[in-house]
């Protein structure tokens, strides 16, 4: 008998299992996937580390998280710079000074924020109601048309203003040179791999790979005390009451036989007809090097294509508009009277969450539990 059974060695289940071995608890941690941490798992290619389903930078203004996190591995300097690709027309990101120079040739910040006003001002927005609005609002009509339009409607699979207006406000928009995409404190990437440093977490306990929980559900509950599940919370339900609706993304991987590709971890490509979203070239998170600090002489890319989830595929992105956010909360009831399940992380809470604030969920869940059993 185990105190814990956790479902999903993602970030969330590989947190709380650490959490819980360090108070004295018994737990087993499973997962379907052949490989252990979820969405941050990283496979050596070549000596590169390939984030496998999607690049991943760690950004976090969460003292108490960073100090947490760097127990388990040390992070590198990285920051995290797009470039966008617009028909060939290349522009910083996030929205900088340097992008505002290349889109209108203006070389101060009153005349970037003059240009910004006045385009705001012709589309007549008062009140952003979606995410169209709201980018307008931020950034002007020439902005949203070439470097957010077509790349949110490709990454949403639908049009800008029937998206939630929050998705957009994650950019920072800013009258300053500085092409750092995370209004972060804390950033870097884990040297050695995500998947090493959710070994590290996971050091010491019992983790089966390969075993989906609902294929033995009865068997496995009876295993333990109470159970953390990660998985999405509609399928444990059985979607009985409908499903929710997620993005998810196909990537295409190819090991190049040339040190460099697009000279950056990430070039999105922001028109409409270009049919993946962002190259990513994951040499470029560790700088070209390998673990001994070699210059690399291949290069991995992954070209992503966004997709309406459908049963089988794997769920990434919650999509958290109206209908999926009252869908959740009718699984979420059913989901408060599972005595013994705790749901937790990006789909047992279907929430956009980032790795900072996953890990930071897992340790206030632990700190509230584990005195339960
Ligand atoms: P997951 O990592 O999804 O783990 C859930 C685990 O549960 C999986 O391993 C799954 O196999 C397992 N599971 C599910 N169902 C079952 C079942 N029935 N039986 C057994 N096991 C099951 N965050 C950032 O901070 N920075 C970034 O740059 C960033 N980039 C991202 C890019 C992409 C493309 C995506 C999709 C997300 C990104 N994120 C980023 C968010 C980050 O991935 C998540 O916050 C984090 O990985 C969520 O961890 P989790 O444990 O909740 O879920
Ligand atoms: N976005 C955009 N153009 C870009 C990058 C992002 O319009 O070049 C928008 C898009 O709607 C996206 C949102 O900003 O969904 C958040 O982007 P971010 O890169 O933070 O999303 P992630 O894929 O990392 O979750």
């Amino acid at each position: 008998m185990y105190d814990y059974l956790v479902v999903g060695s993602g970030l969330y289940g590989a947190v709380f299992a650490r959490q819980a071995k360090e108070a004295g608890k018994s737990v087993l941690v499973i997962d379907k996937r052949p490989n252990i941490a979820g969405n941050v798992y990283t496979e050596d290619v070549e000596g590169i580390h390939v984030h496998k389903y999607g690049a991943h930078i760690f950004h976090t203004n969460n003292k108490k998280v960073w100090d947490y996190i760097t127990r388990f591995a040390e992070f590198n300097r990285f920051t995290n710079s797009p470039v966008a690709n617009y028909k060939g027309e290349l522009y910083s990101l996030p929205f900088n000074m340097y992008t505002f120079n290349k889109m209108w040739g203006v070389i101060t910040p009153e005349e970037a924020a003059a240009k910004i006003e006045e385009q705001k001002a012709a589309a007549g927005i008062t009140e952003p109601k979606n995410l169209e609005e709201q980018a307008i609002s931020l950034v002007g009509t020439d902005i949203y048309e070439k470097l957010i339009k077509g790349y949110t409607q490709k990454q949403w699979g639908r049009p800008c203003n029937e998206l939630p207006a929050f998705i957009i406000k994650r950019l920072p928009v800013r009258l300053t040179f500085d092409n750092n995409y995370f209004n972060a404190l804390y950033q870097g990437i884990p040297m050695g791999g995500y998947t090493k440093m959710v070994a590290n977490l996971l050091d010491g306990i019992e983790v089966r790979l390969g075993v989906d929980y609902f294929d033995q559900k009865e068997e496995l509950d009876a295993l333990a005390k109470r159970v953390v599940y990660t998985g999405p919370i509609d399928a444990y339900f059985d979607y009985k009451l409908g499903y929710l609706e997620y993005r998810s993304v196909r990537f295409e991987t190819e090991l190049l036989d040339k040190p460099n590709f697009q000279g950056n971890a990430a070039v999105n490509y922001t028109d409409a007809e270009t049919p993946w979203t962002r190259i990513i070239e994951h040499k470029w998170f560790e700088f070209g090097k390998d673990d001994a600090g070699n210059d690399l002489k291949k290069t991995v890319i992954s070209r992503e294509y966004s997709s309406e989830w459908k049963p089988g595929d794997e769920p990434y992105y919650p999509v958290n508009n109206e209908k999926n956010e009252n869908l959740f909360k009718q699984y979420k009831a059913l989901a408060d009277k599972e005595e013994k399940v705790i749901f937790g992380g990006r789909l047992g809470e279907y929430k956009y969450y980032d790795m900072d604030a996953v890990i930071n969920a897992a340790l206030e869940m632990a700190e509230k539990e584990l005195g339960k059993v």
